[in-house]
């Protein structure tokens, strides 16, 4: 296979990554926005030893599967990969990816998985779920200020306010935004030249409050904090948006607005978030729910992102935690504490580990604000957190064993009555657990293990440690959490 080949191709199958696979003469070329049952035209682009890239040219015959897009950019825009495809073909698409996965690198037998896996849980509305979304702000070749998306790989702007994945109110906000820019010659930052004040928007929407967050994004650095640290009076803070009242003024008119904010980041970087903000009108939060429990969402807070999926993804590790209400809980990786403060309710203690020291703080407060109080968050690596856990916990059975031992009477039942931890929840980021964690969870020897997971192949690698060391896998069940995309969460649970 050439570079610049042209080939006809029936589509057979689909790549992780969402890509179109179909063979010539038994060689597999992956091609961008073709699906299963498409027969197209496609021309080499790249040619590797075993396979090659391709670019589709022509849809000769449309797949059965194939639905019109509802976003006229779906095929430029990173966003999105499989809006084409059927949507009950995308759950399929990603049942069988976790599957694959689960045979493929976890050894699990096809019949086995076959009993246990239930059905992936989907959207019924697959559109409009993102409660979060950032836009990045440029120029187009007229000088205007335009926002949108990034094309795939790039940074090149897609100009378009309607992004079907994001709530409708964005459309409307970001129209305000811009109509302002053009009016005052407000100017969208350039990323080479490093001029341009307005570099994102970022915008929240409270699922269930319907409540709303803008923050601007803007080149410049926080000149009041400057002040607070060089002690000059408060009169020499500079006004940063020109004409921000204006600009207040119309996003107030629309319903729900909560928080107007702006972000100071200043620097040559991708990170699309400044280190510092400031409210500009209203709250310096929106509040939404997840489960009844409530959580204040600030500029910086992570949050879920599908608030309707969430809701599902956490009634299943509920559900696969089947707690009585005596047992000790750990949720390892919790981030804002909502898988902890989630199963509070229904245990005796939940103790959660996460890394980032500012989620420990939120999860705390919204530990307060709920009146949850059974539970602890530690700051710290869920490697390094549990094993000396352990550690210390063995040390002082081991004290207790001894004084016993010295004393006429021994109280056996003290030791046995106090259980280490009943259940694990483990919700890792990609890359999935050390080796070291899954070793002491193992010593630990929780009943159950919840393993949340949004990547199948480093599911797959876990589960098959934690099942060569004493655990049964006994259900997986994947969640949609972003249709449209390839990505797929995934719940297993393990009984020892
Ligand atoms: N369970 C949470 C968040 C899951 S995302 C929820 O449902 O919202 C994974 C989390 O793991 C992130 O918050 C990330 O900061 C944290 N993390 C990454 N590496 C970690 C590590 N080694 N130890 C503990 N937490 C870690």
């Amino acid at each position: 296979m050439q570079k610049n080949d042209v080939v006809k191709v029936t589509i057979e199958d689909i790549g992780v990554n969402g890509e179109g696979i179909g063979k010539v003469d038994g060689f597999p070329l992956f091609i961008k926005d073709s699906i299963t049952g498409d027969v197209v035209e496609a021309k080499v682009i790249k040619s590797k030893k075993s396979y090659a890239y391709a670019k589709l040219t022509k849809i000769v015959e449309p797949s059965p599967y194939r639905v019109p897009p509802k976003c006229p950019y779906a095929r430029q825009c990173g966003g999105c990969q499989i809006q084409e495809m059927a949507y009950q073909k995308q759950l399929e698409f990603k049942q069988n990816k976790v599957i694959n996965n689960l045979t493929r690198i976890g050894g699990f037998s096809a019949e086995l998985l076959a009993q246990i896996t239930e059905p992936i849980v989907g959207m019924e509305e697959p559109f409009h779920y993102r409660n979060k979304a950032q836009f990045p702000f440029g120029t187009d070749k007229d000088g205007q200020p335009i926002t949108g998306f990034y094309a795939g790989r790039t940074h090149h702007i897609i100009a378009n306010t309607d992004c079907p994945l994001g709530v409708s109110v964005n459309q409307e906000i970001l129209e305000i935004i811009l109509a302002y820019m053009k009016k005052y010659q407000v100017a969208s930052h350039d990323e080479t030249t490093g001029k341009g004040l307005i570099r994102h928007a970022l915008i929240r929407y409270g699922v269930h409050t319907k409540e709303i967050m803008v923050c601007l994004v803007i080149n410049a650095s926080n000149e009041s904090e400057k002040s607070k640290e060089s002690n000059e009076s408060k009169n020499s803070k500079k006004s940063f948006i020109p004409h921000k009242e204006t600009l207040i003024e119309e996003l107030v008119k629309i319903k729900g607005m909560t928080s107007i904010a702006i972000s100071f980041n200043p620097k040559n970087t991708n990170v699309i978030m400044g280190d510092s903000y400031e409210v500009l009108w209203g709250q310096g939060y929106i509040t939404d729910t997840i489960g009844g429990i409530s959580y204040q969402i600030s500029p910086l807070s992570f949050y879920q992102i599908n608030s309707i999926q969430t809701e599902k993804l956490y009634g299943l590790v509920l559900e696969y935690a089947a707690l009585q209400g005596h047992e000790t809980v750990w949720d390892l990786y919790c981030g804002i504490g909502t898988i902890s403060l989630f199963l509070a309710q229904k245990a005796k203690q939940v103790y959660g580990v996460e890394i980032v020291p500012e989620a420990v703080a939120d999860a705390k407060k919204n530990a307060k604000l709920n009146r949850i109080d059974n539970v602890t968050f530690f700051v710290g690596k869920a490697e390094e957190v549990l094993p000396e856990y352990y550690k210390e916990y063995r040390l002082k059975e081991d004290d207790e064993h001894r004084q016993q031992e010295d004393s006429e009477h021994r109280r056996y039942a003290e030791v046995g009555d106090r259980t280490l931890c009943d259940v694990i929840v483990i919700d890792p980021p990609r890359k999935g657990c050390e080796g070291s964690l899954l070793k002491t969870i193992v010593k630990m020897e929780p009943q159950r293990i919840v393993y949340v997971s949004c990547d199948s192949a480093t599911l797959a690698r876990d589960l098959k440690y934690l099942c060569e060391n004493g655990y049964e896998l006994k259900k997986v069940r994947a969640t949609d959490m972003f249709p449209m995309t390839v990505h797929v969460e995934v719940v297993a649970l393990l009984i020892k």
